[in-house]
């Protein structure tokens, strides 16, 4: 169809060798024992020790000199608008930016600040339509968006969302942010776009900027939509009393995102551990936003949630990739065969005092960065917005 993903071009082998550590992004395994990864035409074909795969023929060749590779990092919650431009706080290449913070996949939570957004249901369907497209072939850096997330309208009747869907939309924008405030209203449209495939969010606790309303836990549990969008708010987090109600209340998504309150995201993490739930949680930045765009914002909600929410790193790192590519049925954020080659490759940070790479995490620190692979395609080599790596992969053949 014409909106199916852009193929990569020729045939390609990715060698990666010498993995000093590699995060599987699966929290039921975290760590695998291997030391090589071969991935052919964009999708991982072996794990596991050198002797052991066929590395014959790559047509590129990784020395990842002892570093640690994960599986490229998911931000469940972004709100891009056109291209790599934001008019939120007007900034260019911010999605470049977020590559060098490790994040190859990116959610839309909404196009909402689209200048000028129409609210009336054929417009509202027309920029969803638009930003599907859109993104699915302009990707910045090679970073995947997936966009198009229509925010819902009280005048929206069943066969939009069946449009929506024939049409290539997959996404729900956040509830709350059109004219749908209510649970009743907000649930029906929320079944629709189920029916359909149609996967759906909410704006979870109080106003985010001018102009937009209150969500509380009744919203929230009776709209049921399958991810709790930042449930530690955007910024205005509900009591704590209400995010333990949403938590036991449904199985649905957890998202914690680094423009939130961040006591609050460390008691949903609370909450969710003890409830055995850990699996239901997952990462988002909320950006751009009024604090900016936040290049390493999943980064360093991975460091915060593992050093103050005492997780351990390994963990901390499956709530940015696997769990998000579970809850979201992404190729990706798994290190396993079959699924897409997206990777991240870091280090310790120069001069931090952990022992190693997870240590370092749970002090707090974030990782430097050495690599980005999407698509089993080298995308960036040292970021140029970590904190410099200890050691740096090296493309040592072609
Ligand atoms: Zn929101």
């Amino acid at each position: 169809m014409a909106h199916d993903a852009p193929q990569a071009a020729g045939p390609s082998k990715l060698v990666i060798r010498n993995i000093g550590l590699l995060l599987s992004g699966a929290m039921e395994k975290p760590i695998l024992d291997a030391d090589t990864i071969v991935a052919e035409n964009g999708k991982i074909t072996a794990i596991g020790r050198f002797k052991d795969v066929n590395t014959d023929d790559a047509t590129t060749t990784v020395n990842a000199n002892g570093t640690t590779v994960a599986p490229g990092l998911i931000d469940s919650h972004v709100h891009p608008v056109a291209g790599d431009w934001t008019p939120r706080q007007n900034q260019v290449g911010w999605i470049d930016s977020y590559l060098h913070g490790g994040v190859t996949t990116m959610i839309s939570a909404g196009e909402v600040h689209m200048p000028g957004r129409p609210r009336d249901v054929v417009g509202v369907k027309a920029m969803a339509i638009f930003a599907q497209r859109s993104f699915w072939t302009l990707r910045p850096g090679g970073v995947k968006i997936h966009a198009g997330a229509p925010v819902i309208e009280n005048e929206m009747v069943e066969d939009d969302f069946k449009e929506l869907a024939a049409a290539g939309v997959k996404l729900l924008g956040e509830v709350g942010l059109g004219g749908v405030k209510d649970g009743p209203t907000a649930r029906k449209m929320v079944g629709w776009a189920r029916k359909y495939g149609i996967q759906s969010t909410i704006h979870t606790g109080g106003p985010s900027i001018p102009g937009s309303g209150l969500i509380d836990k009744d919203v929230v549990l009776e709209a049921d939509t399958d991810v709790i969008g930042h449930i530690n708010g955007g910024h205005t987090a509900l009591p704590d009393d209400q995010i333990r109600c949403i938590c036991e209340g449904c199985k649905r998504g957890l998202e914690l995102v680094h423009n939130g309150n961040e006591r609050s995201a460390l008691f949903t993490l609370r909450t969710a551990r003890e409830m055995g739930d850990l699996s239901r949680v997952i990462l988002g930045t909320d950006a751009p936003a009024g604090s900016g765009v936040q290049p390493l914002g999943i980064l360093r909600m991975v460091s915060l949630l593992s050093s103050l929410g005492e997780l351990p790193a390994e963990i901390a790192f499956c709530l940015a990739t696997g769990n998000t590519a579970r809850m979201r049925a992404l190729d990706c954020g798994i290190i396993e065969v079959g699924r897409c080659a997206d990777f991240v490759i870091m280090d310790m940070a120069q001069h931090s005092p952990g022992k190693n790479i997870l240590h370092s995490v749970q002090l707090g620190d974030l990782p430097g960065i050495g690599m980005t692979i999407i698509d089993g395609i080298v995308r960036t080599q040292r970021s140029r917005n970590t904190p410099p790596a200890t050691r740096v992969p090296e493309i040592v053949g072609h």
